[in-house]
């Protein structure tokens, strides 16, 4: 059968879906199928979705609209949804999309050529049946090659009361842990110098494997342990899991970037409650007391307008944040997911007061951040380049973690490439981003 020769791809969500994209294109590339970045050029395109709240379902559906442009102006013969949206509606997918030829589940990756044999007969196949989750197939990385997400488990456990990713990809389930160095090595080898652990709920990493305890700090030491491997950021944790081994071995280790992404969504007892979500107030205060004594940065993720939620309550969440000060600070308004106990919870809030209190929050942050930016006026710090603007380059320290954190531009002394590593000095900032100067001299 004669199997398209060039595949596109839309890859939408988190790091996490994009790495089962890379394992997608991994699997294709295998079967002859080369990626392309032009979808007008490409014979197959996957829509790669996700669907965990209504704004990216609605994007999701936007994209796959707008690659089925293609199949009509295009060289496109076949369009695929997968992910997380197909995974959560297939059957409304099929019935309400006939320009799809194919949709498949999370863990049905490594029967897209099976998929595309059928689709070549018109089959129109829906495949959201299988459980697999990891997929040791040879990733093509559409990250910079210097750069890689590691995908260390799938599924999570924590249901909280708003979410319905469990629903979506099931319970939690640790990769295997020779997989997860084993491909941090190829990756390495593959020119990779920054690993970035990813999970839904990276902190209980191990804790389903026999003994059942949390390994996440030994992989981190694994991770650090590879030679050409230079930084190595932990995002997904979950508070009741980030114990002081770990931030220990965090703040320890030189190449382990002293930063820990955590969202905690809010920090009023009944709302955690609630939310059900483990870990009281006074907890996580700790936590992040813990953090700041290492000098590890913490990014977090808020949510607001939790059915409810009263002005005092909200007031209490911005008093902490005020006082915590977090380096890195995203939020969202709550958004009633169907299937989630919270979606017909009573005291559901009014949008207006949704959107009123996540300007509030988000004025109050810039703030924070504008002046923790400030304190770093007159430091050197180690670069990360990503690229040039310019005749100006821009990159990321330790600090800032790929694809979510502002960038650092400076004016370089001579000629890089992405992912040189290069001293920075710090002469200004703004709310977000930093500005400075090269001094001097590859740090490697
Ligand atoms: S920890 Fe909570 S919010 Fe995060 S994926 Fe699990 S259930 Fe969803």
């Amino acid at each position: 059968m004669n199997l398209p020769k060039t595949v596109g791809v839309v890859s939408l969500g988190c790091s996490k879906n994009r790495v089962d994209t890379e394992n997608m294109l991994g699997i294709l590339a295998k079967a002859g199928i080369t990626p392309v970045a032009d979808p007008a050029k490409a014979e197959i395109i996957i829509v790669n979705t996700c669907g965990f709240i209504l704004p990216a379902r609605e994007e999701s559906i936007d994209a796959i609209f707008d690659m089925a442009r293609y199949k009509t102006m295009g060289t496109c013969k076949l369009l695929f949804v997968t992910g997380c949206l197909s995974q959560r509606y297939p059957q409304a997918l099929k019935s309400e999309m006939p320009e799809v030829d194919a949709i498949l589940g999370v863990g049905d990756y490594p029967r897209i050529v099976e998929a595309i044999e059928e689709a070549l007969k018109g089959e129109k196949p829906v495949y959201t049946s299988s459980r697999e989750r990891f997929f040791e197939c040879g990733r093509v990385l559409t990250t910079p090659g210097y750069s890689a997400y590691v995908k260390i488990s799938d599924g999570c456990d924590n249901r909280c009361s708003y979410c319905a990713i469990p629903l979506i990809r099931g319970s939690y389930s640790s990769r295997p842990y020779d997989d997860a160095v084993n491909e941090m090595n190829r990756l390495a080898k593959g020119g990779v110098t920054e690993i970035t652990l990813i999970a839904q709920d990276t902190s209980r990493y191990g804790n389903d494997f026999p003994g059942g305890k949390t390994l996440l700090a030994q992989l981190i030491k694994s991770a650090c342990s590879i030679d050409s491997v230079k930084w190595v950021r932990t995002l997904y944790c979950y508070p009741d899991t980030v114990d002081e081994r770990l931030l220990d071995v965090i703040a320890g280790n030189e190449k382990a970037c002293n930063y820990l992404d955590l969202p905690l969504q809010h920090i009023n007892a009944d709302i955690l409650k609630r939310m059900n979500r483990r870990g009281s107030p006074e907890y996580i205060r700790r936590l992040i007391d813990e953090c700041r004594s290492r000098n590890i940065i913490v990014r977090t993720t808020m949510m607001v307008g939790f059915p409810g939620e009263t002005d005092e309550q909200f007031e209490e969440l911005m008093e902490f944040v005020e006082q915590a000060r977090f380096a890195r600070l995203g939020a969202f308004t709550f958004s009633p997911e169907e299937g989630t106990p919270a979606f017909d919870m009573p005291g559901q809030i009014d949008e207006d007061v949704k959107k009123e209190r996540l300007d509030r929050l988000m004025t109050l942050q810039r703030g924070i951040s504008a002046s923790i930016n400030a304190s770093r006026v007159g430091s050197v710090e180690k670069v990360l380049v990503e690229g040039r603007r310019g005749s100006k380059c821009y990159g990321r320290s330790s600090l800032e973690a790929p694809e979510v954190d502002p960038s650092i531009i400076f004016t370089p002394v001579s000629d890089h490439s992405p992912g040189d590593y290069v001293f920075v000095s710090i002469d200004s900032s703004s709310d977000y981003d930093l500005y400075g100067h090269e001094s001097g001299g590859d740090s490697d």
